[in-house]
């Protein structure tokens, strides 16, 4: 097999100002962007740490003991993400999502949690609070988790088959330590919980059917997402995506499936059940299908800059706004400017780019910005 050379470029250094605008924009829980898109779910990036290497998302050659990781000081404080979540609500968000990294790596989560938890969106609802994780820490950490508020958890499960999962985490994890997460989360009442299972051609598709077969009938939607070409470093190819419209035909060889409507307006997942009743299991296929016409979705980094797209280069820093002294109206004003200035599509975009706007340079890793 040929080496791929993967151009790194640590695009952290590129942040965009975050202006307050010169007029206020008030906070009436309704912003909408340049493409009329509302303003409804903010991912949290907590760490950009993570015990897997991945890779399709941290892979080991880039992700080495020298790489540069955040240092703490640069992190969000959690009441820094408090007080910048309570200003995204006042703009109408309303489920909160914390990943990473790794975001059960990061000390104490549960004090954040705890914090956003008594968060109340205009019409006085809680928070619809939720977290991807890679499973591996859920023994220790879900009942702690629920206790603080935690809803519910989605956990990356790749494969079934030892080996298989073995290589694609790259550190030697084992299934039945995953497995036994899931249980944890299950028992602790995190649920519903989902499974996101990534499907690269050739390297994991066999375990679509034993993964379907596993969690059908138990309540655990499983997600199989497409392989994307986020970050700059995974070596992405075409060839490697495997189309959602072909692991659906692997599992109608099997059973008879039938499509459901989309659970809530801005949702990723096509769903699709199984006639029998024994459940669902979602596409999320941002690859072959883009949905960047209902993304309502904004992401912080860890280090507080905001994105506007999984795809952008470039994030706008709110941890320099907020560590000057400016006030909840200004910082509140900056980022709805920020977002009602927004036009990011890029996956409805990806086919017809040329292939230098197409190219991965430049772009954040996921780790980094959060899935
Ligand atoms: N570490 C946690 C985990 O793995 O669940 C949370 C962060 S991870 C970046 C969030 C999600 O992004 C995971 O479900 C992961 O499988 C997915 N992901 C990462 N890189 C991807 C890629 N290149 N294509 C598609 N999904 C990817
Ligand atoms: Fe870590 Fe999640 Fe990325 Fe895998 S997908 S390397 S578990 S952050
Ligand atoms: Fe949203 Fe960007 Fe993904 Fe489109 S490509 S769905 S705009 S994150």
């Amino acid at each position: 097999m040929s080496e791929r050379v993967i151009p790194v470029v640590d695009q952290r250094q590129r942040a965009l100002i975050a202006h307050v605008p010169a007029m206020p924009v008030p906070a009436v829980g309704h912003l909408l962007d340049r493409l009329h898109r509302p303003l409804r779910d903010l991912r949290i990036s907590v760490t950009d740490r993570c015990n897997f290497r991945c890779s399709y998302c941290m892979p080991k050659g880039v992700f080495d003991k020298n790489y540069p990781y955040l240092p703490q000081s640069d992190l969000l404080r959690f009441e820094e993400i408090e007080r910048l979540t309570r200003l995204f609500i006042g703009h109408g968000v309303q489920k909160i999502r914390l990943t990473g990294g790794e975001p059960l790596l990061r000390k104490h989560l549960e004090v954040l949690i705890d914090k956003l938890a008594v968060l109340r969106t205009r019409e006085g609802q809680a928070l619809d609070i939720t977290l991807t994780t890679n499973g591996s820490l859920l023994v220790q950490k879900a009942a702690t988790l629920k206790a603080a508020g935690l809803k519910r958890v989605t956990v990356s499960l790749d494969g079934l088959d030892d080996a298989v999962f073995r290589a694609m985490n790259d550190v030697d994890f084992p299934v039945a330590d995953v497995l036994a997460g899931i249980e944890a989360a299950h028992a602790a009442g995190l649920g519903p919980i989902k499974v996101n299972m990534v499907v690269k051609r050739g390297t994991n598709d066999d375990q679509i059917v034993p993964m379907a077969r596993h969690f059908r009938g138990t309540g655990v939607a499983l997600r199989f997402i497409e392989y994307m070409d986020v970050g700059a470093t995974n070596g992405w190819r075409m060839d490697e995506v495997l189309p959602s419209a072909e692991v659906l035909q692997r599992l109608q060889a099997q059973w008879t499936m039938v499509p459901l409507a989309p659970s809530a307006s801005g949702e990723t997942a096509q769903r699709w059940g199984y006639a029998d009743g024994q459940g669902e299991v979602g596409f999320i296929s941002s690859v072959t299908q883009a949905f960047c016409g209902d993304c309502n979705r904004a992401r912080l980094s860890t280090d507080g800059r905001l994105y506007l797209c999984l795809f952008a280069t470039q994030g706008h820093d709110l941890r320099q706004l907020i560590r000057s002294s400016a006030s909840d109206e200004a910082v509140s004003s900056a980022l709805a400017a920020i977002w009602q200035g927004r036009d990011d599509r890029y996956s409805a975009l990806r086919a017809s780019l040329p292939p230098e706007a197409s190219g991965s340079a430049g772009r954040v890793e996921m780790s980094y910005i959060g899935g």
